[in-house]
């Protein structure tokens, strides 16, 4: 995890977002900052459907999630790295400053934490798109640069979401594994957000716990829940919001289970079950 951050052009990035699909990160944003925003249309990069395209299965309007504004916010972005001026330049994250996005973790074998929240972000939006929630990520591929933090927290300020939730793996020390969510501190334009917030996270950490089988982390938080004061994603939200570090990618055990596709499936799952948790 550790750090997000974006280009320049992720003031339209973010956007755009709202359709989701054929977003130039190039394009100046209508009525520049602050302008109205689109709601979150079209099922977007997972699936092509439309947002409101419910799996019958689901049994239609019946959840919880029916109507609900998701933001997902994928970790990092797999042109970070070859766009270090970029992603370094410093933004205001309310408390202080900070580098726009960073380029993220990557396991022993080289499989990269923004190809991991790209993916696990996708399934997830797919799942609850199916039972009917109108869902916005914050990039709109795994090849471009950024968005910045900033960006990344306004997009779901813009769209006023229900709840928006950050997904990364960390990168800690190879003995440390199992999860944890981080939660926001109030340091002055999210303190509203901070008990909603911490709701969520109890939410998500219940239904990761219980759906895929991982232990809280060993090395970091209580109970697998953190607090932080010094990421711009949480400073700079208005709506309730979190982060969850999904295991330790440096870990071997962590990192073999992170690394597999029906594993990310059941994370999805799991999160998809949390959120749902939480707007019940
Ligand atoms: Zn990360």
């Amino acid at each position: 995890m550790r750090i997000h951050r974006g280009g320049l052009a992720a003031a339209g990035l973010a956007l755009c977002l709202g359709a989701l699909v054929a977003c130039d990160a190039s394009a100046v944003p209508p009525g520049g900052d602050g302008g109205p925003v689109n709601p979150p249309t079209a099922g977007g990069q997972a699936s092509g459907a439309p947002e409101d395209e419910k799996d019958p299965a689901s049994g239609g309007g019946s959840s919880v999630l029916d109507g609900k504004v998701i933001v997902l916010d994928p970790g990092h972005n797999g042109g970070n790295a070859r766009h270090p001026a970029q992603i370094n330049k410093q933004v205001k994250i309310g408390n202080g400053s900070k580098a726009c996005d960073t380029t993220g973790t990557s396991t022993a074998a080289g499989y990269g934490e923004h190809a991991f929240t790209w993916d696990v972000s996708n399934r997830l939006a797919k799942l609850l798109r199916a039972k009917g929630a109108k869902v916005a990520l914050t990039r709109k591929d795994d090849k471009g640069v950024g968005p910045c933090i900033t960006e990344r927290a306004a997009l779901g300020n813009r769209l006023k979401a229900d709840a928006a939730l950050s997904i990364h793996a960390d990168g800690s020390s190879a003995s440390g594994h199992g999860f944890h969510i981080i939660e926001p501190i109030a340091v002055g334009g999210n303190a509203a957000m901070v008990p909603r917030s911490a709701k969520l996270g109890k939410a998500l950490r219940d239904a990761y716990r219980a759906g895929t089988g991982l232990p809280y982390s060993n090395y970091l938080g209580e109970d697998a829940i953190d607090r932080r004061d010094d990421l711009g994603g949480l400073n700079l939200s208005t709506v309730p919001k979190v982060f969850i570090e999904c295991g330790n990618m440096r870990n071997k055990g962590d990192a073999a289970k992170l690394s597999t596709a029906p594993f990310r499936q059941r994370i999805a799952e799991s999160l998809a079950k949390g959120l749902e948790a939480y707007l019940r």
